[in-house]
């Protein structure tokens, strides 16, 4: 990808620039908790977005995305911002750090990418975090701190692409590093860096192309089961609840807010868990924990759908050591920690079993987990 980078520059531009590169992101463990002050539990992947980008020395961007095959050219005030989707998440970037008083001039880019767009491995905060990071080393002797980058990112979704997302996906593509996962804490935005170097496994993403519409915000209703427990329970989130408390009020709520809150005190306990299995490389507890955490998402938070359960089951079958839904839920991906004597059987059983039930083939992406954004 690069050598194709530095010849397109070549063809635009002229001469060469300075190659960067950011990385989509998995979370293996930790959903639903970012609004109940929980942990979420993420690492970049050898999914890469790619930008060669050198300064122009005028106010004006000027862009070339290899996989769109599309151009775009803007200034760099708040009125320039430019039509295409894919175009607005590189002027956000430019206007957020603009904004926290850095320096953004115009430059030149061309770009490419290997992460499947919209299959829940966050594209679109490889390519901010991408230009965030090279933006900052490139205009502002990355005086801006990487977390501060993050939130660029976070803001631009926000502020540009009508995303009301959280941190962890531009953390994760920021922060990544090969061979570790990150414990993310949501209340406190501390983190820390575990090992994940399995010798013995591999994670496989198997994407269903399932998306199902939903039509009574189930998210904001999750929220709000979270929320009315914390209250009854006297306070601010469920990160500061266990079970004992759960249970002695489990007389006073509804059994639908009940599992909800058991669900989110579980994953807590769960993430924990894996902080310690991981540790020791105990890569088994790791696997078990994921399936709970689909237990859980499926039976007390209800955020499944058939198709993912179909392929939750099908992993068990296999003898695949963990697998879960990875994201909000009601379809996407599964993540599974496969051990490598059966990643190619898993992977034929998998596809072949939901082709022949579904009509489609799931999408299947090894991943292996790697270094985030980064000058190359
Ligand atoms: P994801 O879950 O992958 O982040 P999004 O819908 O949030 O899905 O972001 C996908 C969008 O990000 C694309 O529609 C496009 O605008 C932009 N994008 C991501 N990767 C690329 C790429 N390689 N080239 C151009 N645009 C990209
Ligand atoms: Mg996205």
């Amino acid at each position: 990808m690069e050598n194709k980078l530095k010849t397109l520059f070549e063809k635009k531009f002229g001469g060469k620039g300075t190659l960067y590169a950011s990385a989509g992101r998995i979370n293996l463990i930790g959903e639903h908790t970012d609004y109940n002050g929980g942990f979420v539990f993420p690492g970049a992947i050898d999914k890469v977005i790619v930008a060669d980008i050198r300064p122009n020395g005028t106010d004006r961007v000027r862009l070339y995305s290899a996989d769109m095959d599309d151009s775009a050219e803007f200034g760099l005030t708040e009125a320039d911002a430019p039509k295409a989707q894919w175009a607005r998440y590189i002027f956000g970037v430019c206007r957020e750090i603009i904004k926290r008083g850095g320096r953004v001039e115009g430059f030149d880019a061309v770009f490419a990418g290997n992460i499947p767009l919209g299959a829940g491995l966050s594209s679109s905060a490889a390519l901010e975090s991408c230009f965030a990071f090279a933006l900052n080393d490139l205009f502002n002797n990355n005086s801006i701190d990487k977390f501060e980058l993050a939130r660029i990112g976070q803001s631009t979704e926000h502020n540009y692409c009508g995303v009301n997302c959280g941190i962890m996906d531009q953390f994760a593509s920021v922060m990544g590093k090969k061979g570790n996962l990150m414990r993310l804490d949501c209340r406190s935005m501390e983190f820390e860096y575990f090992p994940f170097a399995p010798e013995h496994h591999t994670l496989v993403l198997v994407d269903s192309h399932v998306k199902h519409e939903l039509v009574d915000s189930p998210y904001n209703k999750r929220r709000e089961s979270c929320e009315r427990v914390a209250r009854r329970l006297g306070i601010d989130t469920l990160r500061d609840a266990d079970m004992a408390m759960l249970d002695a009020v489990r007389g006073d709520i509804s059994d639908e807010d009940y599992r909800r809150a058991r669900f989110v005190i579980g994953e807590k306990e769960r993430v924990l868990a894996v902080c310690d299995a991981l540790n020791a490389g105990d890569y088994d507890t790791v696997g078990r924990m994921m399936y709970e955490t689909h237990q859980g998402l499926s039976r007390d938070y209800e955020v499944s759908c058939e198709e993912l359960d179909f392929l939750n089951d099908v992993a068990r079958e296999c003898g695949v050591t963990g697998s879960r839904i990875m994201g909000g839920g009601f379809g996407g991906c599964t993540i599974n920690l496969v051990p490598n004597a059966l990643v190619d059987s898993f992977i034929a059983t998998a596809i072949e079993r939901f082709e022949s039930r579904y009509g489609h083939a799931p999408a299947i992406y090894p991943v292996i987990i790697s270094d985030g954004a980064r000058r190359l």
